[in-house]
């Protein structure tokens, strides 16, 4: 790839000192540089998104709102730019990156369209006691590579609406669609509102080690989340929100219709070639359904195009990197290792790039690394149960609480399995899905806090109690 990226800071493209390379997943080669920013570009960075807050924070909310129409905007006009690197870097299908960049804007629409006002919460003959909502400050926005965009900005637009600016990393797997994104940013937000910063996981520890961020919002894995939380407590206990890994179930009750239920459930497991947060990464089936649904979900993973993103028709991609894709074809041995049945797939394709073919598994049980880790693949355990009560306990049975889902024909009875689901959000005869209005995130070790909604941005505010005399 010929184009140059680029660091954004305070508005302005800032060349790299140092460089690191980009590897297109569709064939294992590298195609681009990114720049390595160096300590004193973060430090730059976040002295640019210092002095940027007095103005931003100081402006009132519906400029702040106007701005960030105007930034979404200009993100939906440059859909296929940005939906082309996107590509590139992470490996999904065209048409999926289309799919990310139009959300990505809408996030950011959607977020403008909230709002935290403070409030009365006692008025009596003693006074008046105010709630008053104050931004934090600097953001630094830690982001994963398997929807760069829309992640990253989740992050940025909870920050930027609630009147903080931010300092954004991308992962080192895929920083070239975030680079571009912080180009459009310097075009419609004020200067050094919206900085970006690509360099490797060292980057990411020096942000949540520095002393001029004041928060840390994390999308990642529960492993690299820990460390973020005790460097940011370590440093000057910033302010964190993790949104983590999961291991999502998904349980078909007896009642279930298995036709309809197969398309879905197949989708909500392989969309992205299975490296979604909350893509449902267990199924438990009843065992009077077991063997339809088991060959209903082979099918269509025999059916479904696998190829580089710009293939046409394609409808999966390859695995976005190389320590991924290994780490899939370790779960996958073990798999096999235990006498599971590879009903179909069960290896990796016989092509340059990091493609692994749509699996199905039975035949397994919790002890195995399928059904207790987070696999992040195209490969999906079915397991079967016998009493609802099985399922319930070992759906729960996981240090994860991201997402979970029940299909049944009788929603009521699928509500009442839901109730005693540990996740931060549950699903009916669906799975998977978030909008900037309806707060996302997981219980146990699938994060702290919550993105979105009110919930989540209040989260990137310090809350300010005043005591006002009577009048
Ligand atoms: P990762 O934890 O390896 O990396 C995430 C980011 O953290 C990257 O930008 C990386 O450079 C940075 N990083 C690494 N070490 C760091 C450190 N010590 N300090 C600060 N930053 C550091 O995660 P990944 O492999 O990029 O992403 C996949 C994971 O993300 C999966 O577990 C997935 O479930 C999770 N995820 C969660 C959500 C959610 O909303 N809960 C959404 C998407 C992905």
């Amino acid at each position: 790839m010929s184009e140059q990226f680029a660091l954004c800071i305070g508005g302005r493209s800032v060349p790299g000192e140092a460089w690191f390379d980009v590897i297109d997943p569709s064939t294992g080669a590298v195609f681009a540089r990114a720049p390595d920013a160096t300590r004193a570009q973060l430090d730059m960075a976040v002295a640019a998104a210092r002095q940027a807050f007095a103005h931003w924070r100081a402006l009132p909310h519906s400029e702040r709102v106007a701005a960030m129409r105007s930034f979404a905007a200009r993100v939906r006009a440059e859909t296929e730019g940005l939906a082309r690197v996107l590509t590139l870097e992470q490996g999904k299908p065209i048409a999926a990156a289309h799919r990310e960049v139009r959300a990505t804007a809408d996030r950011i629409d959607g977020m403008a369209a909230l709002e935290i006002k403070s409030e009365v919460l006692r008025e009596d003959a003693a006074g008046r006691v105010v709630l008053d909502y104050q931004p934090l400050g600097v953001v630094g926005a830690i982001a994963p590579w398997n929807a760069p965009l829309i992640l990253a900005t989740q992050i940025a637009a909870q920050a930027l609406v609630t009147g903080n600016t931010v300092v954004v990393k991308p992962s080192p797997f895929t920083p070239l669609s975030t680079l571009r994104l912080g180009e459009i940013a310097a075009e419609t937000l004020p200067p050094g509102v919206f900085n970006v910063v690509s360099g490797g996981n060292a980057l990411g520890q020096w942000m949540t080690e520095h002393p001029g961020i004041d928060k840390i919002g994390f999308v990642g894995s529960t492993v690299t989340g820990k460390r973020v939380l005790a460097s940011a407590a370590n440093s000057t206990l910033k302010r964190v929100s993790l949104e983590l890994g999961g291991n999502d179930p998904a349980i078909v009750l007896d009642d279930a219709d298995v036709a309809a239920v197969a398309t879905k459930l197949f989708w909500s497991a392989f969309v992205n070639s299975g490296q979604i947060c909350m893509a449902v990464k267990r199924v438990f089936v009843h065992e009077s359904l077991a063997d339809r649904l088991t060959e209903a979900l082979a099918a269509k993973a025999r059916q479904v195009k696998v190829g580089s993103g710009f293939e046409p028709d394609v409808e999966l991609g390859p695995l976005q990197n190389r320590p991924q894709y290994d780490k899939v074809l370790a779960i996958l041995q073990d798999a096999t290792d235990r006498g599971a049945r590879v009903v179909t797939g069960g290896g990796a394709l016989p092509r340059p790039g990091y493609f692994i073919a749509p699996t199905i598994i039975t035949g397994l049980t919790e002890g195995s690394r399928l059904v207790d880790e987070e696999q992040f693949g195209p490969v999906l355990p079915v397991l079967t149960y016998a009493t609802v009560e099985e399922a319930v306990q070992r759906a729960n049975a996981t240090r994860y609480g991201l997402g979970a889902s029940v299909w049944s024909s009788d929603v009521p009875r699928a509500q009442k399995v839901a109730q005693q689901l540990e996740a931060g959000t549950v699903w009916i005869n669906a799975h998977g899905g978030a909008t900037a209005d309806i707060p996302f995130g997981g219980f146990k070790e699938s994060g702290l806090g919550r993105a979105m909604g009110t919930l989540g941005l209040k989260s990137y505010l310090e809350a300010r109690v005043i005591y006002l005399p009577p009048a």
